[in-house]
């Protein structure tokens, strides 16, 4: 991007904060008229388009509602005799975020134009704080492309990520721009893909000068498959020969064209592996990377620990708020802690309302945001983007040119602050992702929370919690809430942690500290024995591994996965079970305020 084009980047993001009422009234307008004859808006407005009758008769829905006319659509009805009358390019398939089935969202040619001018602003606004990383060297990104799905209407589903993948200017750049080439970002395998994408990024290490991907947990856990692999890394470019395992013909003739016989860098990178302690190592491996481009917020939180201790002191920049609905925020400070961030709305992209949310939101002394329980909404009904007040947490509501209609994102956001005219908002966490085994509900934030307060207990025995997830067991009365843990020591890779070794005392008061962490009702509902003491599993290293390969091959995008907070499925349930090596319980009732 040529200076005069961040600039003028960053000059359309003043123009479009300051006029964010009557963009988004002229979006709605469009939507609207575009729209008006489809059997779902005629329905409700016959034929008009104004906007008060919108907010009047159109329901505000969610992807359920919505199924049966994308259904149909998928199925060989005509898109705009439906839902929208532009023509559809294809369908999104959503990750299904937290233990939900991948979503199928329509797709438009308005939308890669969309997508394009979002990208400009965010690199604008990049460029502004990191100069041209595009001038000064490549990006080490791990990108996992997921295979198509062919609707029996013929148009073609996949994830907005490989959808990103597969267009052609992009293709074009990712030589030059990248370290991962085509063919690693496409192959079938995972664990082949993720091996040969760490291999061409460590060859390329000195011209690596930004390393990211989607989500933080994807960098956490390829920083992960290196520990587990280095040595193998190592042998491979000593030699200029990949492994045989390696079976995919694709990486092997990618690897052929750069995979030289390198002993110096082998040595090197041996020498700086085989360290006791993987503090900075991201910095050691790869010194010129300027800064970790990866979501750290909402339920990547938890994963900012482990990544600060790999990264010693590299800006963590969570730059974007985006979904398969629609892509949403763009982070105007790139420099600020994860738990400070806040994305700044773009009003040209979708027509937004908010839902406001009726419980307290309170703001800790780590500023995070905990909601007790995320599932109620004030009786008023939703406001526009320039109506939304300062602290007060909604609910997403979207309406767009993808023909979705006061559809609900199902994220919960806070405001924090304005830009011009346009409201900045904090994530806040995913609606519905509850825990509940009697009246309570518990949400995504709440979990977060509790895990980082006892996970603290671990750090003076010298091990990290690496991942979490969290189910509501009923299978006896009163219920309780189990939280599956995968623990790993600081230090010293090959030592494996498992549940045996861990003391119970420590381990039984990180059960208690996460009960003292929970909402006023959990606590209540324990004293009076309606919840039963909350249980630690603690599973072996590489369960979560297996979890994410097991939903990967349910359909999820494994550059757009995220581990569910709350596990409601029998199958992910039995292969966190079968993993366990330890259980712990709370000994005691949890502390209840005064
Ligand atoms: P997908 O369904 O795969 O399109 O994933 C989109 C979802 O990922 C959003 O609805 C959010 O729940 C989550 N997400 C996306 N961007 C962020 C972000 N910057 N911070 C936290 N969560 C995010």
């Amino acid at each position: 991007m040529a200076t005069n084009d961040y600039e003028s980047g960053l000059k359309m993001m003043e123009e479009l904060t300051t006029d964010a009422q009557q963009i988004q009234d002229q979006l709605l307008g469009e939507i609207l008229s575009k729209n008006a004859e489809t059997e779902y808006l005629h329905g409700f407005l016959h034929g008009q388009t104004d906007k008060q009758l919108f907010k009047k008769n159109v329901p505000i829905v969610t992807y359920e509602h919505l199924k049966p006319y994308i259904d149909r659509i998928a199925n060989g009805e005509a898109s705009s005799d439906i839902l929208l009358v532009e023509p559809l390019t294809g369908f999104s398939l959503s990750s299904g975020t937290s233990g939900g089935l991948p979503k199928l969202i329509p797709t438009t040619a308005e939308n890669a134009h969309i997508a394009a001018t979002f990208n400009k602003l965010y690199r604008s606004v990049m460029i502004k704080y990191f100069g041209d990383i595009n001038q000064a060297g490549k990006r080490m990104e791990l990108m996992f492309a997921k295979p198509e799905v062919e609707t029996p209407s013929g148009l073609k589903a996949s994830a907005v990520s490989t959808r990103a993948f597969k267009g052609s200017g992009f293709k074009a750049i990712l030589p030059k721009l990248y370290t991962s080439p085509f063919e690693t970002i496409f192959c079938p395998d995972t664990k082949q893909s993720m091996y040969c994408q760490i291999l061409f990024g460590l060859i390329r290490r000195d011209e690596v000068v930004m390393i990211g991907s989607i989500f933080a947990s994807t960098v956490v856990r390829s920083i992960k498959f290196l520990e587990n692999n280095w040595k193998e890394l190592c042998s491979n470019i000593k030699t200029g020969q990949i492994s045989e395992w390696i079976t995919d013909s694709d990486c092997r003739n990618a690897a052929s064209l750069i995979l030289k016989p390198n002993l110096e860098l082998a040595d090197l990178i041996e020498d700086v592996c085989s360290c006791k302690s993987w503090e900075r190592i991201i910095r050691k491996l790869w010194p010129k990377t300027k800064y970790i481009g990866t979501v750290c917020t909402g339920a990547m939180l938890q994963y900012t620990a482990e990544l600060e201790f790999y990264c010693g002191g590299l800006p963590l920049v969570s730059g974007f708020y985006a979904c398969s609905e629609g892509a949403i925020g763009i982070n105007l400070e790139p420099l600020c802690k994860p738990s400070d961030v806040c994305y700044t709305f773009l009003p040209n992209t979708v027509y937004y309302e908010f839902l406001s949310i009726k419980e307290d939101c309170v703001t800790d002394s780590q500023n995070q945001v905990q909601l007790n329980a995320m599932s109620h909404h004030e009786d008023t009904g939703p406001v526009d983007l320039v109506n939304v007040k300062l602290g007060q947490c909604y609910e997403v509501l979207v309406t767009s040119s993808m023909g979705l209609y006061r559809y609900r994102v199902g994220d919960i956001i806070k405001v924090t602050g304005f830009h011009n005219n346009t409201p900045q908002f904090q994530f806040v966490g995913r609606q519905n992702v509850a825990l509940g085994v009697d009246m309570e509900r518990t949400s995504e934030a709440d979990i977060l929370k509790a895990v980082a307060e006892a996970k603290a207990l671990l750090n003076p025995l010298g091990l990290i919690l690496t991942e979490y997830t969290s189910y509501g067991d009923t299978s006896s009365t009163p219920g309780h809430y189990v939280i599956f843990w995968e623990i790993k020591p600081k230090e010293g890779n090959n030592n494996n942690k498992n549940g045996k070794e861990l003391d119970p005392k420590v381990m039984e008061e990180c059960c208690s500290k996460m009960e003292d962490s929970l909402h006023f009702t959990y606590r209540m509902y324990r004293k009076e024995n309606m919840i039963a003491a909350l249980e630690i599993r603690v599973v072996k290293q590489g369960t979560f591994e297996a979890l994410l390969d097991y939903f990967v091959s349910k359909g999820a995008s494994l550059s757009q996965y995220k581990t569910p907070s709350c596990i409601k499925s029998k199958e992910a349930l039995s292969i966190l079970d079968s993993r366990v090596t330890a259980k712990f319980f709370s000994p005691r009732t949890p502390i209840q305020d005064n």
